[in-house]
């Protein structure tokens, strides 16, 4: 499949953006991984897709190995101010549900599909973890911050902005294809 169709699905969705991921320049650091444990969204250790259940950044690492081609999506939201937060809550429900339907869609295309979002995986109401395991760990999916990557720098390695200036607010995910 072809970047334009991959666009065109993309924006039928809602995406704002849809760019070619260089799945070269992808780096994995320690540092964000160590933003993860302060836990200031949280959710360390409180979800099967958040560190440490998501595995080391070794681990994390042997998962996107072999990747060559990808794609990186955004959704973008208008703000009141820099205040609204139930802009930005508004704009962040509305990623995740962009990343879920194109993730559904993508894979019946890319059945090795490893997809990346914004936040922790929210496919149920309470996540099962520690007491359960994983109720669908074929539709779990992590965090870029998860893997170790910086989101801004993804963006910057990709030619597309991280921030679109004031009054707006973007998320931004990933989908490793093959
Ligand atoms: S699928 Fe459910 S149990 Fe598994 S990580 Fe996501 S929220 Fe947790």
């Amino acid at each position: 499949m072809e970047l334009k169709e991959l666009q065109q699905i993309g924006k039928e969705i809602g995406f704002f953006k849809i760019e070619a991921l260089d799945t070269a320049k992808i780096r994995l650091l320690p540092e964000v991984r160590q933003m993860c444990s302060t836990d200031k969204c949280h959710m360390y250790g409180r979800n099967w897709s958040c560190p440490p259940a998501c595995g080391t950044l070794e681990e994390c690492g042997a998962d996107i190995a072999g990747y060559t081609r990808g794609i990186i999506v955004q959704t973008k939201g208008e703000l009141e101010d820099e205040f609204d937060g139930e802009g930005m809550m508004e704009t962040e429900a509305l990623h995740k549900e962009h990343f879920v339907e194109m993730h559904d869609r993508l894979k019946k295309e890319f059945p090795k599909l490893l997809s990346l979002g914004a936040g922790c995986c929210t496919r149920c109401a309470k996540c099962s973890y520690p007491d359960a395991p994983c109720r669908f760990p074929e539709k779990r999916f992590s965090s870029m911050e998860a893997y170790g990557m910086l989101v801004t720098q993804v963006c910057q390695d990709n030619g597309i902005e991280y921030y679109y200036g004031p009054g707006t607010i973007t998320y931004t995910s990933c989908f490793f294809l093959e």
